[in-house]
């Protein structure tokens, strides 16, 4: 295989599959996979817990102020053949993805203090390349210069089907309702925010892959990649 790394940015809709289609390709490829979602997540969850979300309102104010109190940090695990989320040490990632935390992301994720910290993390997690980073503004924001953009999407119906087996096999008490309103409100809150709105770089690629399995998609991905190397 051709040794060199480059930056895979993929962007698009909420729960279209990014983070598992991104880990799957940074397993193949050898790269760091990293989840920018998870650490909005992680500062929400810590938002939540520490009470600068009251009833679902975030006081943007007591967030920015918290934001030098959270540290955080991914390390790998070798049973997931990921890296788990930890916010001052304490791991987090079995409670980052609630309906609750789900609900306010996008509040506390259109904050521009919130955003200019967790950009700088992601800008120097992929200084060295060979790096798979999945989010909204990877490919316009963070990475400009990623070799290979692609902007992922799927019917927000098929999305809301695949986000609602997952939280009730984890045994969530969630209904197919709700989480259809979470993902359309949060493509809505995500694509109209003033800072870093979701959009399609220019020069990204769309996958939609309402009806594509995971080795297609994956097949689909080796071509585009193949392509990149030779740019
Ligand atoms: O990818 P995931 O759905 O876990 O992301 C949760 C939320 O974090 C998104 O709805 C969005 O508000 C925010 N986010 C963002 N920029 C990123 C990644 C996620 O604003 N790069």
């Amino acid at each position: 295989m051709n040794s060199k790394k480059i930056i895979i940015a993929i962007d698009g809709h909420s729960s279209c599959g990014k983070s598992t289609f991104a880990k799957a390709i940074a397993a193949k490829l050898g790269y760091i996979f990293i989840d920018t979602g998870a650490m909005y997540r992680a500062v929400t969850l810590y938002a939540l817990e520490n009470g600068a979300i009251c009833s679902g309102m975030v006081d943007e104010e007591s967030v920015v102020q918290m934001l030098s109190d959270i540290n955080i940090d991914f390390r790998f695990n070798p049973q997931r053949g990921a890296s788990d989320i930890y916010v001052n040490g304490d791991l987090v990632e079995g409670k980052i993805r609630t309906i609750e935390v789900s609900n306010c992301v996008s509040a506390v994720s259109s904050i521009a203090e919130v955003r200019s910290k967790l950009v700088a993390m992601q800008q120097h997690m992929g200084i060295k390349r060979g790096v798979v980073m999945d989010g909204r503004d990877i490919g316009t924001v963070v990475f400009p210069d990623a070799e290979l953009k692609i902007y992922m999407t799927a019917d927000p119906m098929v999305r809301a089907e695949r986000r609602f087996k997952e939280l009730t096999a984890k045994g969530d008490k969630v209904t197919i309702e709700e989480i259809y309103e979470n993902v359309v409100s949060r493509d809505k809150a995500d694509m109209s925010r003033a800072i870093s709105p979701l959009r399609k770089a220019d020069d990204a690629i769309v996958l939609d892959n309402s009806h594509m399995s995971v080795e297609e998609q994956m097949a689909w991905f080796m071509e585009r990649y193949e392509e990149a190397l030779m740019k």
